[in-house]
């Protein structure tokens, strides 16, 4: 049985809380040079945008996401300014058909913008027919862009809002991107539009739209990352693990160079590489700065599903320290992404006796150290010279994403949060709030909701201890966990 959400907390939805993957999706659409772009880099302010591109049949376009910060509200934002590009040529009906499956399907909420200068235009029209045909569940809000210069006192301001009318979408919000005039109407009609889904997402495990989308997601092949510092072994390990089975996969019309990717087969299964730093194409000659990129790489390590780090044990027996600075930093880049981390310490043929049996010990004790906030990270000694180590290090991927993709059943956990809640660990730290319910909202990574009863809150070191606990009990090791808590009565 489910708790109910009081009035109460409905009013307290606080998006800075709220994990960045279950925040809500909103997308700006409108036929070119209405403001897209100028209301996108309006909403998400100097923080970074995430480019990528959608490979459809004919074309590919970028498409930009980021967090968008509306006073407290938080929400991803999508510009989708390339692909209405193809507007101009009369064909947006059927060119956008085409990324209805990959960009609609992840949105909720839509802003479409017009240009209340120039009124409302037949293409304008077109885009609204299109999204009622391919997303008859979001009713976007109208956006009069551009309004600063109208006048309300001549009325020219009235008249572009009846015009708006026609679209069928409401009540329209004059704003201007370029002066932040409007800002607080969008907030205010997006706010509890926005508030509302968040409490969907939190109350209703079995949320359809979310679920949805992970259940097509999760019928595409494992993404598997490889990364590491120049010289560590990475294309000599990629050569061991695609063995004869190398298909290339790429460049396709459009795909970015660094986003070539190869295919292999491993067992029954498809793996596909990302490719982040270029690596995958590059000769041996043309080891250029391309292999510095990796830091660069942040859209591909956020395709991947398991980033497998890659470091030289040579240089640990040497310098007596498992992860070098840069080699923590993409660690810690891809927990906090979300993604399933798997660390590989290659040339172990280099090392002998003592000094083998002392890297063996140490590696694994030290990455706990250094990455404390994911327990568990397994740590697979490989030799790709000689070619040893693949099938342990495939094991271990495969397994990874296993648990990253893993769903526990709601009656399981309560269990094990009654057991939880009777250890001393627990008991013994008075004053902690109770939880009365705990369930998983998402996968991929593993997303928990704790419903805590009364005002109270669980500390960071209560978080801490739940993260923990659910980890070891049902082996989540090496992946990032998470788990977020709500207020009930
Ligand atoms: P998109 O194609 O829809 O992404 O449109 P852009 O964001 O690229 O904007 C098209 C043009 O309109 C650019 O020249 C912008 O500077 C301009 N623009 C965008 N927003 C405003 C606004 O609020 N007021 C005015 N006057 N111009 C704007
Ligand atoms: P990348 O820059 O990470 O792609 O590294 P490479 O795969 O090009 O390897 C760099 C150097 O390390 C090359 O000279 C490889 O032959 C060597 N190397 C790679 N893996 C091993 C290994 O398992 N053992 C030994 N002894 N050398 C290796």
């Amino acid at each position: 049985e489910k708790p109910k959400i009081t009035s109460d907390s409905h009013k307290s939805v606080d998006f800075t809380k709220v994990d960045i993957n279950l925040l809500p999706t909103v997308v700006l659409i409108g036929r070119p040079n209405v403001g897209k772009s100028a209301l996108f880099n309006r909403l998400i302010r100097r923080r970074e945008a995430l480019v990528y591109n959608t490979p459809t049949a004919h074309v590919t376009r970028d498409i930009r996401e980021g967090i968008a910060k509306l006073s407290d509200l938080r929400f991803r934002v999508l510009d989708s300014a390339g692909l209405e590009a193809e507007a101009s040529s009369g064909s947006v009906l059927r060119r956008t058909a085409e990324m209805t499956g990959n960009v609609l399907a992840r949105c909720q909420f839509a802003l479409f913008l017009i240009d209340a200068r120039d009124g409302l235009q037949p293409m304008d029209l077109d885009v609204g027919k299109w999204l009622r045909k391919h997303a008859p569940g979001i009713k976007p809000i109208v956006v009069m862009n551009k309004s600063e210069s109208l006048d309300d006192g001549a009325g020219s301001l009235g008249a572009a809002a009846g015009e708006a009318h026609m679209l069928g979408f409401g009540d329209p919000i004059a704003l201007s991107a370029e002066t932040g005039l409007g800002m607080t109407e969008l907030y205010e009609a997006l706010k509890p539009l926005l508030e509302d889904h968040m409490l969907r997402v939190i109350n209703d495990a079995g949320y359809q739209g979310e679920s949805s989308i992970e259940e097509e997601e999760s019928k595409l092949p494992l993404q598997l990352a490889i990364v590491g510092r120049p010289n560590v072994g990475k294309s000599t390990l990629l050569n061991t693990l695609l063995q004869e089975d190398r298909v290339l996969v790429g460049p396709e019309a459009g795909l970015t160079r660094d986003s070539v990717r190869a295919q292999f087969q491993y067992r029954d299964r498809t793996i596909y590489l990302v490719d982040t730093a270029g690596w995958l194409e590059r000769t041996k000659q043309d080891k250029g700065p391309a292999s510095l990129s990796i830091m660069q790489s942040r859209k591909n390590l956020m395709r991947a599903h398991v980033v497998a780090l890659v470091l030289d044990a040579e240089e640990i027996a040497k310098s007596r320290r498992s992860m070098k600075h840069s080699e923590v930093v993409i660690a810690r880049r891809a927990v906090e992404e979300g993604r399933g981390l798997v660390v590989i310490v290659n040339k172990m043929d280099l090392l002998k006796g003592k000094v083998h049996e002392n890297v063996v010990k140490a590696v694994p004790e030290e990455v706990q150290t250094v990455l404390p906030q994911v327990t568990g990270i397994p740590v697979i000694f490989v030799s790709a010279l000689e070619g040893r180590g693949r099938t342990p290090l495939m094991r271990q991927v495969i397994s990874t994403y296993e648990k990253w993709c893993s769903r526990l059943p709601t009656a399981r956990l309560n269990r094990w949060l009654r057991k939880v809640m009777s250890r001393h660990s627990w008991k013994d730290n008075a004053g902690q709030p109770k939880i009365k319910y705990f369930t998983q909202v998402k996968a991929r990574p593993p997303t928990f909701v704790a419903f805590v009863s009364g005002k109270a809150k669980l500390s960071d070191t209560d978080l801490r201890f739940l993260t923990n606990s659910l980890k070891e009990d049902f082996d989540l090791g090496g992946i990032p966990v998470r788990i977020m808590q709500r207020a009930v009565v």
